[in-house]
């Protein structure tokens, strides 16, 4: 069984005081065990990042963006070999695994275009013989705390602008997939970052706590469920940094009466039980309007008895296991509860039987389900798809916006009128007209509304240049000698 430290100032440390099992899902063996930082661990991190801050601020921007050209072309070149490390620890489909570098690459690809990223504002001439001009400016020591269901997309989402931008880093990844942040943090050394720029520090609470009471930590980007989102903001804000902590989601998917319904079936199929349903931007609530919610959930009931679920590195599998044996358990509890709340369990999960101690489950349909039923209300994030009988487009509308997550949502219908109606009463962030996961590009920023993200800003793209820079304003004018005066009046404009 290996030994995953941290990566501290370009190299691996770190004490065995205290560690945790890292297991691969498949098999339900342990096959890692990682370190957890202690809070010392945590601040020699702080330092190294805060010690690398001023020379990588300085180095040109030019000299910066090749960090990310190279880095670029060695997650390409070894893609394959981060897909599998993915798979191992995480559970996820070999496929999958690669798609998400795919989308990790997005925010590398925007971040080696930071010469233009960082571009200010210049205007000549504002009063007789004044400029003003606005610059971008790193804002020092950002901490970064990832969960685990993406352990190299979101990292990505955050230190790539971060570190594009001139500020360091201190990572905490998901203390239950942690290999692949350490990969990572290699790749950027080998790409040419300078060390301390960029650090992984492993761990819990203890680590996160850390990073969020430094006084020389001065921005926090944060991903994960509600609650932990909730008092990440809460407790880095009031530590007066500046904070962006992206939480759960109950990602809601509406189909018109006029939509394509087997189309529309393929689609809440493909979204709910992608991944295992361990997606932020997973479906899982399909809202069936008017007539049609027989015929859809039927074309779904008899499409995923065909799924193959199994060992993500078995090319034929196209749903992997959940993360955690407590993560099946937990998904499992809310399929068993589902009919004593008056749902209808019209698939059970449970029922598929597995030759393998693997953290695997089948995937569920659950009918009849209303607003009150914990099935509707609590992020399973699992593969569950509840079903909602509604009459009328506007008690759709009503639906999700009473709901308290707001990442994703998604719309499918034939009319255009609907669909643009949609995208102006609807209360969430992201939203997917015929398209069940409406992800951004790296060039638009990823956020949810509501409990979906505490604070102001989006996440990666261009929300995320403004997060991770503070704006200067220079006034300038270059007098002669004799035009100088004593004037006691508010400076006005001339
Ligand atoms: P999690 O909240 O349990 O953990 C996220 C991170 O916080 C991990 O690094 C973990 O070690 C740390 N952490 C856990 N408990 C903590 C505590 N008490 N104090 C400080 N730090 C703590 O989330 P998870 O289970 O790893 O990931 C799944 C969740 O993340 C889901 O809710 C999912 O919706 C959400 N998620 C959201 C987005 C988004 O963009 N909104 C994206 C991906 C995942």
């Amino acid at each position: 069984m290996s030994l995953i430290r941290h990566y501290i100032n370009g190299t691996e440390v770190g004490e065995v005081i205290r560690t945790l099992p890292v297991y691969n899902p498949a098999t339900g063996e342990q096959q890692h065990e990682v370190v957890c930082a202690s809070v010392s661990e945590v601040e020699s991190a702080i330092a190294a990042a805060k010690k690398a801050f001023p020379a990588w601020r300085a180095t040109s921007l030019t000299k910066r963006s090749g960090v990310f050209f190279r880095l670029r072309h060695l997650l390409v070149e070894r893609r394959a070999e981060l897909a599998a490390i993915v798979t191992s620890e995480h559970g996820k489909v070999l496929s999958d695994a690669d798609g998400e570098i795919a989308r990790g690459l997005e925010n590398v690809e925007f971040a080696s275009g930071l010469i233009n990223l960082l571009k200010g504002d210049f205007s000549e001439q504002v009063s007789t013989g004044i400029d003003i001009h606005q610059v971008k400016q790193p804002v020092g020591v950002v901490g970064a705390v990832t969960p685990f269901n993406f352990p190299v997309m979101v990292p990505l989402w955050m230190v790539a602008s971060a570190i594009a931008c001139g500020n360091t880093v201190v990572l905490k990844p998901s203390e239950k997939d942690p290999s692949a942040a350490i990969f990572l943090a290699k790749l950027f050394t080998e790409a040419g970052l300078p060390d301390g720029v960029l650090n992984v520090v492993h761990g819990d609470k203890v680590a996160v706590d850390t990073i969020l009471d430094s006084p020389d930590v001065k921005a926090v980007s944060f991903v994960g469920s509600t609650p932990i989102a909730r008092s990440i903001y809460q407790r880095a804000s009031a530590n007066g940094k500046r904070v962006q902590a992206l939480g759960g989601a109950k990602n809601h998917m509406v189909v018109m009466p006029d939509a394509d319904i087997n189309g529309a079936a393929d689609a809440a199929i493909s979204a709910a039980y992608g991944s295992a349903g361990e997606r932020c931007m997973a479906v899982s609530v399909l809202v069936a309007v008017g007539n049609i919610a027989d015929e859809l959930v039927e074309n779904i009931r008899t499409k995923i008895g065909d799924l193959v679920i199994g060992d993500g590195t078995h090319p034929e599998s196209e749903m992997g296991p959940l993360i955690t044996r407590e993560a099946r358990d937990r998904v499992a509890s809310y399929v068993a509860n589902a009919p004593g709340e008056g749902a209808t369990v019209v698939v059970d999960g449970r029922d598929k039987k597995f030759d393998s101690n693997g953290f695997f489950i089948g995937v569920s349909l659950v009918d009849n389900v209303t607003p009150d039923m914990a099935v509707y209300r609590d992020e399973i994030f699992g593969p569950v798809l509840a079903v909602v009988r509604v009459n009328t487009y506007e008690e759709a509308v009503e639906l999700i916006n009473n709901n308290s997550f707001g990442n994703g949502v998604a719309i499918f219908t034939r009319d255009g009128g609907t669909a643009r109606q949609f995208e102006f009463d609807i209360e969430v962030g992201m939203v997917g007209i015929n398209v069940p996961i409406p992800v951004p590009i790296g060039a638009y920023s990823f956020g949810g509304w509501k409990d979906s993200l505490f604070g102001d800003s989006h996440i990666y793209g261009p929300e995320s240049i403004h997060f991770y820079t503070r704006s200067k304003v220079v006034t300038s004018r270059w007098p002669r000698a004799e035009q100088s005066r004593i004037d006691l009046g508010f400076p006005g404009n001339h």
